[in-house]
């Protein structure tokens, strides 16, 4: 009894997900509440239900599949009523050649399988899931199925077309829909763009703008007014542009939109960024990043003092990797504090802080007040100005380790990109220890991956990183990745470590692509060639490379 916990404990210290004095700490905490260690070592931030659900996995030999990157199909769902399946603990998935499969939490779930045998009349094929995905996505899969959008959207049409008028009561209603179907696709930002005649509605999903639906322009000013009002913004003004934000709860689930409105020809163009407020905190180690990578940036975080920076435009996952970090530092024996703006995610044993401009607490302001907090880490949101950077020097040589993200699209540019900010050269050369730079690639959707022979130009770019490819790999599209041929996103990455040579670059105001010469001589890999790698071992195509890392 007591063996079988302390397994799954070893399993993830050999993993490098787990340390044995987190382990010990959650064993500790274990006998005081009498919880199980999963649950334990989950609610500690110690591990992810995801990482624990993968080595799980591991242990009993059934497949993990994570249903944040799956889409699940609705016919699998009509097979088994919710009750039946939230009941036994498991999740309909999809239908392959008349054999249904579902989703299981634990994997000696035995009723799972009576339940699908007697309604289904055969054996399930069975996938392991993890605790947080399955009570995220249980409720919302049943939910469209019972709700569809699709059609909820085109009975609205049809009345329209019918001679109706735009009453204010369905739009409300509209505006939800259009949100509703955007959280089911996981889209990050929902596009709301009029034209001449119509209003579009796009949703970019894993990073890619995607058309979603298109309406009677009659909607335009009404759906812009019902944002408007619940974002607290004037609705009588529509010639300048606003933002503002307001959270939606949706089946127990809380999502902050930031909307953004901006006037154009054909009537206001409005954009609204989904923020999901729950979001685990995953270790480097499952990122996504080559083995080599993830044992440098390991190696960093050990370092009692320097700036470590995550650099790279909007969308490429900075923050995530910036938090990655603090789950990889020893947060039992070092003391970590952040100034963010805001708290994206929140973590146990990290002192976190937000700015409070009108309050008076600022990047600049918190500076001070940090170092009597005793810090051996700092964490500091973003460097976007003079005040942050200088900070973020004044804490390094104070002896303090300090990890940041800066907005700039390769790790060289980094640096005459803090020489800009008014940062002094010395000072920089002598704490800057490495600059991350990185990108989100789309990953092939395992259930539609085909090989094929790569053509001549293909061939080319794979040999200028070295690489001898004559075989590469795609989607073709199916219902599981909603005809993309993509699901899910993985990290590309390229770390450029300061070594004594570009300290003294640094130093003397040497040129970017001197910079980057001695960085590839130093063992850099660029991004690009990481990339292709990648593509070269059928994680991702050599399109979603170029377009990401090109
Ligand atoms: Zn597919």
């Amino acid at each position: 009894m007591a063996t079988a916990p302390m397994r799954i404990g070893d399993l993830l210290i050999s993993k490098g997900l787990l340390t044995p004095k987190k382990l010990q700490i959650a064993l500790i905490q274990q006998r005081v509440t009498g919880a199980i260690l999963g649950d334990t070592l989950i609610s500690l931030g110690f591990v992810t239900a995801q990482e624990f659900a993968e080595t799980i996995a591991d242990q009993s030999g059934v497949e993990y599949v994570d249903l944040r990157d799956f889409s699940i199909s609705e016919e699998a769902l009509r097979l088994i009523p919710k009750e039946t399946a939230r009941k036994s603990g498991y999740i309909p998935l999809e239908v392959l050649n008349g054999v249904l499969s579902i989703g299981v939490t634990n994997p000696s779930n035995i009723m799972a399988l009576d339940t699908v045998r007697q309604l289904t009349g055969t054996t399930p094929r069975v996938y392991l899931v993890d605790q947080d995905a399955y009570s995220d996505y249980i409720e919302s899969a049943y939910y469209f199925v019972e709700h569809p959008v699709k059609q909820r959207l085109e009975k609205f049409f049809s009345q329209l077309k019918s001679g109706g008028a735009v009453q204010s009561s369905i739009v409300p209603e509209l505006t939800d829909l259009l949100l509703m179907d955007g959280i089911r696709k996981k889209a990050t930002d929902i596009h709301l763009t009029p034209s001449k005649d119509v209003l579009h509605v796009f949703y970019r999903i894993d990073g890619v703008l995607t058309y979603g639906h298109c309406l009677p322009h009659v909607f335009q000013a009404s759906l812009a007014s019902r944002i408007k009002i619940m974002a607290h913004l004037d609705i009588a003004e529509s010639r300048l542009p606003q933002d503002g934000s307001y959270t939606l709860e949706f089946l127990n689930k809380r999502y902050d939109l930031r909307i953004s409105t901006v006037p154009s020809i054909y009537g206001e163009n409005i954009v609204i960024r989904v923020l999901s407020t729950s979001g685990s905190l995953m270790s480097v180690a499952m990122l996504g990043l080559n083995e080599n990578l993830v044992a440098i940036m390991r190696s960093l975080f050990e370092k009692s003092h320097g700036i470590v920076l995550i650099t790279g435009p909007t969308g490429s996952g900075k923050t995530t990797t910036l938090y990655s970090c603090l789950r990889d530092i020893d947060l039992l024996e070092r003391n970590v504090i952040t100034v963010e703006d805001p708290v994206e995610y929140r973590l146990n044993f990290v002192r976190q802080t937000e700015v409070n401009e009108k309050a008076g607490y600022t990047f600049a302001s918190s500076a001070r007040t940090f170092m009597r907090q005793d810090p051996d880490v700092m964490l500091l949101g973003e460097i976007r100005d003079t005040e942050t950077g200088q900070m973020a020097v004044r804490a390094s040589i104070t002896g303090h380790l300090v990890l940041s993200t800066l907005h700039t699209n390769d790790a060289v540019t980094s640096i005459p990109r803090l020489l800009d900010l008014g940062m002094d050269k010395l000072l920089l050369s002598s704490s800057l220890l490495a600059v991350v730079a990185q990108r989100l690639a789309r990953k092939i959707c395992p259930n539609c991956k085909v090989a094929y022979t790569v053509s001549e130009t293909e061939k080319a770019t794979f040999r200028r990183a070295g690489l001898d490819v004559t075989t590469a790999y795609r989607g073709k599209g199916c219902e599981r990745c909603g005809g993309s041929g993509y699901t899910g996103r993985t990290l590309i990455a390229e770390i450029m470590i300061i070594k004594s040579d570009i300290k003294d670059m640094i130093y003397t105001g040497a040129s970017s692509s001197v910079i980057y010469q001695a960085a590839l001589k130093g063992g850099m890999v660029p991004m690009m060639v990481d990339g292709l790698r990648k593509a070269a071992g059928g994680h991702t195509t050599v399109q979603e490379i170029q377009r990401v890392a090109g």
